[in-house]
């Protein structure tokens, strides 16, 4: 087995004790085709990817079976490519830009699923929606045709210790299920954890663990 699929195997049985609803979805960005290949092979289907021109190559070179998750910041003029390659857009953090990913897709016959970025630390660097603006961004996404948001995703402040990962992992999750009772909407997907806090977002409700360096190594 190579070290990539082994160290998949090992994070898959961690999660599993933790968590048996989290998924895994494998963080590729800056990491070799030949590392996603493998664990291709090993049956991992699901990847992620931040930048355009990557994902772009990766997605010319390997199986067209893969699921391309888009989970960088996305430029404007960037939507029309970004979605031949990608039907899930992980990381919206304005309602221009979920408006325009819907016209796009509309344009070109397809149908993206997105995730809305939330800043739940107020951290300022930090983009994404405020908690309290998201409510209403659902309520015009659900009138789109080309658009689904299936919950949403944040990126904790990366110095966050256990107690303030565990504080910001819990009110995205209560922030989920509150909207999910104000709206109908079954908002099933909650991204949160990386390699460094995984475990962490996995207790509070993770249902994807978006992880590249525990798998692949360290990035350069
Ligand atoms: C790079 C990246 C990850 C994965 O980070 P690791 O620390 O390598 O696990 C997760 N989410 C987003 C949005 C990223 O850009």
């Amino acid at each position: 087995m190579s070290q990539t699929v082994e160290n998949f195997r090992r994070l898959e049985a961690q999660v599993a004790a933790i968590s048996p609803s989290a998924k895994i979805l494998a963080v590729s960005k800056t990491f070799g085709m030949v590392a996603v290949r493998e664990l291709y092979d090993a049956g991992v289907r699901e990847f992620g990817e931040s930048r355009l021109e990557e994902l772009a190559q990766k997605h010319a070179a390997l199986p067209k079976d893969i699921v391309w998750h888009f989970i960088g910041r996305l430029q404007a003029n960037k939507v029309r490519k970004v979605i031949q390659f990608s039907q899930f857009i992980e990381s919206v953090d304005s309602l221009s830009l979920l408006q325009r990913i819907d016209r796009i897709a509309g344009e070109e016959k397809l149908h993206v699923t997105c995730l809305l970025e939330v800043n739940v630390s107020g951290e300022a660097s930090k983009t994404g929606f405020v908690p309290a603006e998201v409510a209403a961004v659902l309520a015009q996404a659900s009138a789109m045709e080309h658009v689904t948001c299936a919950g949403l995703m944040t990126m904790a402040p990366l110095d966050a210790d256990e107690r303030e990962l565990t504080q910001y992992f819990t009110a995205l999750r209560d922030c989920r299920d509150r909207l999910r009772q104000a709206s109908g909407l079954a908002l099933p997907v909650l991204s949160m954890g990386m390699s460094n806090d995984f475990e962490i977002a996995a207790r509070c409700g993770s249902t994807e663990l978006r992880i590249g360096s525990l798998i692949f190594g360290a990035r350069s």
